[in-house]
Protein backbone atom coordinates (compact mmCIF):
# COMPACT_ATOMS: atom_id res chain seq x y z
CA UNK A 1 0.00 0.00 0.00
CA UNK A 2 0.98 3.67 -0.65
CA UNK A 3 1.11 6.38 1.45
CA UNK A 4 -1.29 8.45 -1.46
CA UNK A 5 -2.37 7.96 -4.69
CA UNK A 6 -5.06 9.58 -7.10
CA UNK A 7 -7.03 8.22 -9.54
CA UNK A 8 -7.26 11.10 -12.15
CA UNK A 9 -9.54 9.27 -13.92
CA UNK A 10 -12.31 6.84 -13.40
CA UNK A 11 -16.01 6.11 -13.72
CA UNK A 12 -17.12 4.96 -10.69
CA UNK A 13 -20.80 5.82 -11.56
CA UNK A 14 -20.68 3.77 -14.59
CA UNK A 15 -23.41 0.61 -14.13
CA UNK A 16 -20.44 -1.70 -13.88
CA UNK A 17 -20.22 -0.85 -10.27
CA UNK A 18 -24.35 -0.90 -9.74
CA UNK A 19 -23.35 -4.05 -7.14
CA UNK A 20 -20.72 -2.84 -5.35
CA UNK A 21 -19.61 0.71 -5.73
CA UNK A 22 -19.04 1.40 -2.41
CA UNK A 23 -17.17 -2.02 -1.60
CA UNK A 24 -14.68 -0.45 -4.70
CA UNK A 25 -14.61 2.67 -3.21
CA UNK A 26 -13.39 1.46 -0.14
CA UNK A 27 -11.09 -1.30 -1.76
CA UNK A 28 -9.20 1.69 -3.37
CA UNK A 29 -8.65 3.50 -0.24
CA UNK A 30 -7.25 0.52 1.50
CA UNK A 31 -5.13 0.70 -1.63
CA UNK A 32 -3.59 3.84 -0.49
CA UNK A 33 -5.95 5.60 -3.15
CA UNK A 34 -6.50 8.81 -0.94
CA UNK A 35 -8.80 10.80 -3.68
CA UNK A 36 -10.58 9.61 -7.35
CA UNK A 37 -11.67 11.81 -10.13
CA UNK A 38 -14.81 10.98 -11.66
CA UNK A 39 -15.56 11.70 -15.14
CA UNK A 40 -18.37 12.22 -16.84
CA UNK A 41 -19.12 11.94 -20.82
CA UNK A 42 -22.65 12.87 -21.38
CA UNK A 43 -26.31 14.73 -20.12
CA UNK A 44 -26.72 12.03 -17.53
CA UNK A 45 -23.43 10.72 -16.08
CA UNK A 46 -22.42 14.12 -15.59
CA UNK A 47 -24.95 14.42 -12.61
CA UNK A 48 -24.29 10.63 -11.39
CA UNK A 49 -20.92 11.65 -11.60
CA UNK A 50 -21.67 14.76 -9.20
CA UNK A 51 -24.39 12.74 -6.92
CA UNK A 52 -20.99 10.71 -6.13
CA UNK A 53 -18.69 13.47 -5.40
CA UNK A 54 -21.54 15.04 -3.12
CA UNK A 55 -21.36 11.77 -1.15
CA UNK A 56 -17.76 11.40 -0.69
CA UNK A 57 -15.52 14.09 0.09
CA UNK A 58 -12.80 12.75 -1.62
CA UNK A 59 -14.33 11.91 -4.84
CA UNK A 60 -13.91 14.94 -7.29
CA UNK A 61 -16.47 15.21 -10.02
CA UNK A 62 -15.34 16.67 -14.04
CA UNK A 63 -18.51 17.28 -16.51
CA UNK A 64 -17.94 16.49 -19.99
CA UNK A 65 -18.91 15.65 -23.43
CA UNK A 66 -17.37 12.74 -24.72
CA UNK A 67 -16.50 12.30 -28.82
CA UNK A 68 -19.13 9.68 -28.87
CA UNK A 69 -22.18 11.80 -27.99
CA UNK A 70 -20.96 14.52 -30.51
CA UNK A 71 -20.46 11.72 -33.08
CA UNK A 72 -24.12 9.87 -32.55
CA UNK A 73 -26.22 12.53 -31.32
CA UNK A 74 -28.41 15.09 -32.65
CA UNK A 75 -28.06 19.03 -32.20
CA UNK A 76 -30.57 18.88 -29.66
CA UNK A 77 -28.78 16.44 -27.47
CA UNK A 78 -25.98 17.89 -28.30
CA UNK A 79 -27.38 21.51 -27.57
CA UNK A 80 -28.58 20.30 -23.86
CA UNK A 81 -24.77 18.64 -22.97
CA UNK A 82 -23.39 21.93 -24.13
CA UNK A 83 -25.94 24.29 -22.00
CA UNK A 84 -25.85 21.81 -19.08
CA UNK A 85 -22.08 22.31 -18.66
CA UNK A 86 -22.51 26.05 -18.83
CA UNK A 87 -24.67 25.50 -15.93
CA UNK A 88 -22.13 22.84 -14.25
CA UNK A 89 -19.06 24.79 -14.52
CA UNK A 90 -18.74 26.08 -11.31
CA UNK A 91 -19.46 22.93 -9.24
CA UNK A 92 -17.02 20.81 -10.71
CA UNK A 93 -13.22 20.87 -10.94
CA UNK A 94 -12.88 20.25 -14.39
CA UNK A 95 -14.58 20.21 -17.94
CA UNK A 96 -13.94 16.69 -19.72
CA UNK A 97 -13.89 14.49 -21.32
CA UNK A 98 -14.22 15.68 -24.46
CA UNK A 99 -11.94 15.33 -27.50
CA UNK A 100 -11.65 14.03 -30.57
CA UNK A 101 -11.92 10.24 -31.35
CA UNK A 102 -10.76 9.04 -34.82
CA UNK A 103 -10.11 5.46 -33.74
CA UNK A 104 -14.11 5.14 -33.24
CA UNK A 105 -15.13 7.23 -36.08
CA UNK A 106 -13.83 7.53 -39.46
CA UNK A 107 -16.27 9.04 -41.36
CA UNK A 108 -15.73 12.93 -42.28
CA UNK A 109 -19.01 13.91 -41.03
CA UNK A 110 -18.80 12.32 -37.65
CA UNK A 111 -14.84 13.81 -37.49
CA UNK A 112 -16.80 17.40 -38.27
CA UNK A 113 -19.39 16.83 -35.93
CA UNK A 114 -16.37 16.08 -33.22
CA UNK A 115 -14.48 19.05 -33.94
CA UNK A 116 -17.24 21.44 -34.00
CA UNK A 117 -18.53 20.14 -30.83
CA UNK A 118 -15.14 20.19 -28.91
CA UNK A 119 -14.26 23.70 -30.28
CA UNK A 120 -17.78 24.67 -27.93
CA UNK A 121 -16.89 22.65 -25.00
CA UNK A 122 -12.73 24.07 -25.22
CA UNK A 123 -14.84 27.84 -25.25
CA UNK A 124 -16.96 26.22 -21.91
CA UNK A 125 -13.51 25.65 -19.82
CA UNK A 126 -11.66 28.35 -21.05
CA UNK A 127 -14.61 30.61 -19.39
CA UNK A 128 -14.79 28.96 -16.12
CA UNK A 129 -10.75 28.72 -16.42
CA UNK A 130 -11.15 25.00 -15.47
CA UNK A 131 -9.09 22.21 -16.62
CA UNK A 132 -10.14 20.46 -19.60
CA UNK A 133 -9.91 16.75 -19.77
CA UNK A 134 -8.80 15.31 -23.47
CA UNK A 135 -10.31 12.30 -24.67
CA UNK A 136 -8.24 11.85 -28.13
CA UNK A 137 -7.52 8.78 -29.81
CA UNK A 138 -5.77 8.91 -32.99
CA UNK A 139 -6.29 12.33 -33.15
CA UNK A 140 -3.89 13.62 -30.16
CA UNK A 141 -1.95 16.13 -32.45
CA UNK A 142 -5.27 17.41 -33.32
CA UNK A 143 -7.06 18.06 -29.81
CA UNK A 144 -3.30 19.60 -28.85
CA UNK A 145 -3.75 21.76 -31.84
CA UNK A 146 -7.15 23.05 -30.79
CA UNK A 147 -6.68 23.45 -27.11
CA UNK A 148 -2.80 24.58 -26.70
CA UNK A 149 -4.00 27.86 -25.20
CA UNK A 150 -5.56 26.91 -22.38
CA UNK A 151 -4.43 27.72 -19.13
CA UNK A 152 -4.63 23.71 -17.94
CA UNK A 153 -5.33 21.28 -20.17
CA UNK A 154 -5.09 17.18 -19.06
CA UNK A 155 -4.55 14.22 -21.62
CA UNK A 156 -6.31 11.44 -20.13
CA UNK A 157 -5.06 7.85 -21.11
CA UNK A 158 -2.51 9.85 -23.29
CA UNK A 159 -1.17 6.91 -25.97
CA UNK A 160 -0.45 9.02 -28.66
CA UNK A 161 3.20 9.20 -30.47
CA UNK A 162 5.90 10.69 -28.44
CA UNK A 163 5.97 13.65 -30.98
CA UNK A 164 2.97 15.35 -29.98
CA UNK A 165 3.74 14.22 -26.03
CA UNK A 166 6.46 16.35 -26.58
CA UNK A 167 4.34 19.27 -27.74
CA UNK A 168 1.96 19.18 -25.29
CA UNK A 169 4.81 18.93 -22.78
CA UNK A 170 6.25 22.49 -23.77
CA UNK A 171 2.71 24.16 -23.50
CA UNK A 172 3.19 22.66 -20.20
CA UNK A 173 0.25 20.11 -20.38
CA UNK A 174 -0.32 17.37 -18.31
CA UNK A 175 -0.22 13.74 -19.48
CA UNK A 176 -2.16 10.89 -17.69
CA UNK A 177 -0.44 7.43 -17.89
CA UNK A 178 -3.31 4.37 -17.53
CA UNK A 179 -2.78 1.27 -16.12
CA UNK A 180 -2.28 0.10 -20.32
CA UNK A 181 0.81 0.50 -18.50
CA UNK A 182 1.10 -2.70 -17.25
CA UNK A 183 1.00 -3.80 -20.44
CA UNK A 184 1.40 -1.89 -23.21
CA UNK A 185 5.08 -1.27 -24.77
CA UNK A 186 3.97 1.76 -25.98
CA UNK A 187 2.47 3.46 -22.49
CA UNK A 188 6.07 2.36 -21.14
CA UNK A 189 7.46 4.45 -23.99
CA UNK A 190 5.45 7.13 -22.98
CA UNK A 191 6.24 6.64 -18.92
CA UNK A 192 9.18 6.60 -19.39
CA UNK A 193 9.95 9.88 -21.23
CA UNK A 194 7.24 12.00 -19.70
CA UNK A 195 8.24 15.09 -17.85
CA UNK A 196 8.10 14.40 -14.02
CA UNK A 197 6.22 17.91 -13.70
CA UNK A 198 3.80 16.73 -15.88
CA UNK A 199 3.20 12.94 -15.24
CA UNK A 200 -0.28 12.16 -13.41
CA UNK A 201 -1.87 8.46 -13.49
CA UNK A 202 -5.66 7.25 -13.68
CA UNK A 203 -7.44 3.67 -14.26
CA UNK A 204 -10.14 5.04 -16.65
CA UNK A 205 -12.39 2.04 -14.27
CA UNK A 206 -14.22 -0.03 -15.46
CA UNK A 207 -11.93 -0.07 -18.53
CA UNK A 208 -8.48 -1.05 -19.70
CA UNK A 209 -7.91 -3.02 -16.50
CA UNK A 210 -4.21 -4.52 -15.66
CA UNK A 211 -5.97 -7.63 -14.03
CA UNK A 212 -8.60 -10.09 -14.98
CA UNK A 213 -11.97 -8.48 -15.91
CA UNK A 214 -13.08 -5.19 -14.98
CA UNK A 215 -10.46 -2.46 -14.01
CA UNK A 216 -11.06 -0.92 -10.28
CA UNK A 217 -9.32 3.17 -8.37
CA UNK A 218 -7.40 -0.06 -6.18
CA UNK A 219 -5.61 -1.23 -9.21
CA UNK A 220 -3.95 1.95 -9.93
CA UNK A 221 -1.50 0.80 -7.59
CA UNK A 222 -0.59 -2.18 -9.96
CA UNK A 223 1.06 0.67 -12.31
CA UNK A 224 3.10 2.56 -9.65
CA UNK A 225 6.17 -0.60 -9.61
CA UNK A 226 5.84 -0.42 -13.63
CA UNK A 227 6.83 3.14 -13.83
CA UNK A 228 8.91 3.25 -11.16
CA UNK A 229 11.08 0.68 -12.73
CA UNK A 230 10.57 2.38 -16.23
CA UNK A 231 11.81 5.80 -14.32
CA UNK A 232 14.92 4.57 -12.30
CA UNK A 233 13.21 5.71 -9.09
CA UNK A 234 11.08 3.90 -6.53
CA UNK A 235 7.29 3.29 -6.46
CA UNK A 236 7.14 5.97 -3.45
CA UNK A 237 8.32 8.45 -5.19
CA UNK A 238 5.80 8.00 -8.05
CA UNK A 239 2.88 8.20 -5.65
CA UNK A 240 4.36 11.09 -4.08
CA UNK A 241 4.99 13.04 -7.37
CA UNK A 242 1.83 12.17 -9.34
CA UNK A 243 -0.14 13.24 -6.54
CA UNK A 244 1.36 16.87 -6.13
CA UNK A 245 0.83 17.41 -9.58
CA UNK A 246 -2.75 15.99 -9.93
CA UNK A 247 -3.63 18.35 -7.14
CA UNK A 248 -2.04 21.01 -8.70
CA UNK A 249 -3.90 20.78 -12.02
CA UNK A 250 -7.12 20.08 -10.52
CA UNK A 251 -6.89 22.37 -7.98
CA UNK A 252 -7.52 20.37 -5.19
ZN1 LIG B 1 -12.87 7.97 -19.37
Amino acid sequence: MFSSIIDSHCHLDFPKFSKDRDEAISRAREAGVEAMINSGIDFKTNLSSLRLAEQYDFIYATAGLSPSVASTKDDERIGEVLKQLSELGEKVIGIGEAGLDYYHYKELGQRQKQKETFEKVIEIADGFGKPLIIHGRDAEDECFEMSKNLETVVFHCYGGSLETMEKIADAGHYISIPTLVCFSEHHQEIAKSVPQELMIIETDSPYLSPRKGRNEPAYLADSLEVIAKLRGITAEEVATITTKNTRKAFKI
